[in-house]
């Protein structure tokens, strides 16, 4: 709510008089409810898996003596295990990023390399899908930050490339610097994304088909976690879209030059 908060305290002076202390809480007020939401939703998204997981369970136990239907229960089991499993991970890794004491570990990263990484984590994945994955741009960029985490919000945004694209198409991922700004753009051929949809992707827990993105074991976090990731570096996750025509997805950090030990060799003295 856009409502202000203030703590009033109220002192009896001499005289009559009173002092009337009111301190703003508002910022503290909003960050409590968004801390509350969090925890409404993490409640909600728990209970869908572990609920399937209870209900198979209960099933396979009635159908004892059906083999067959026991080991299909038990792999629906697995599946929900797996993606319960999957949202547990990104909930303590996002609620990690949030924190407030959360400290980057800023180093000179190369972006050539966070993007190589990051393909690699796809490429069973891209395969799979016969998605290709093509990469390019400039070379030599650097940005100040933590290569774990880059190659993590990188990854989301390919997993998601791969995620919302039909077989045969292509992701391209290209570097370029803009304006003292390395940039990493995301390119998919996929169903792309409405201008109101687009506006909230970045939400925990956003959507635009539920049905769908359970079917390809998307959580609904994948992005936020970028977006946290992003901020945390002094950056930004930008999308644009056409719906049914593919969707781009740029993460924006502030370039730093390149660092001594990987400058040219040649250049450095004694
Ligand atoms: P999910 O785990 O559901 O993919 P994300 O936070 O990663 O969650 O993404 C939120 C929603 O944004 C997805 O459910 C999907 O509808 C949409 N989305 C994300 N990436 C793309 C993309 N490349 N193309 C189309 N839609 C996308």
């Amino acid at each position: 709510s856009d409502r202000l908060a203030f703590d009033v305290r109220v002192a009896p002076l001499t005289g009559g008089r009173v002092l009337v202390l009111a301190e703003d809480r508002t910022a503290e007020r909003r960050v409590e409810e968004v801390r509350r939401d969090f925890v409404a939703n993490v409640s909600h998204e728990l209970k869908t898996p572990v609920g399937a997981i209870a209900l198979l369970a209960e099933t396979a136990a009635d159908a004892a003596d059906d083999p067959d239907a026991v080991r299909r229960f038990a792999a629906g089991m697995q599946r929900e295990t797996a993606r319960l499993s999957a949202l547990v991970q990104e909930i303590i890794e996002l609620s990690r990023l949030q924190a407030p004491e959360h400290e980057v570990d800023f180093v000179e990263v190369p972006l050539e390399a966070v993007v190589a990484e990051a393909i690699d984590r796809i490429a069973v994945e891209a395969q799979a899908r016969d998605v290709t994955v093509v990469v390019g741009g400039q070379t030599g960029l650097f940005v100040q930050g933590d290569h774990a985490l880059l190659v993590t919000a990188l990854r989301n945004l390919l997993d998601n490339a791969l995620r919302y694209s039909p077989t045969g198409t292509r992701v391209s991922v290209g570097m370029r610097e803009v304006e003292g700004i390395a940039e990493v753009a995301v390119v998919d051929q996929g169903v792309g994304l409405s201008a109101e949809d687009a506006s909230r992707v970045f939400e925990r827990f956003y959507r635009v088909d539920p049905a769908r993105s359970r079917e390809t074991g998307g959580t609904g976090l994948g992005l936020s976690i970028v977006k946290h990731v992003a901020a945390n570096h002094g950056g930004e996750v930008r999308v644009w879209s056409t719906p049914g025509r593919g969707a781009t997805f740029t993460l924006r950090i502030p370039s730093v030059d390149a660092p001594e030990s990987e400058k040219d060799p040649q250049a450095t003295t004694g």
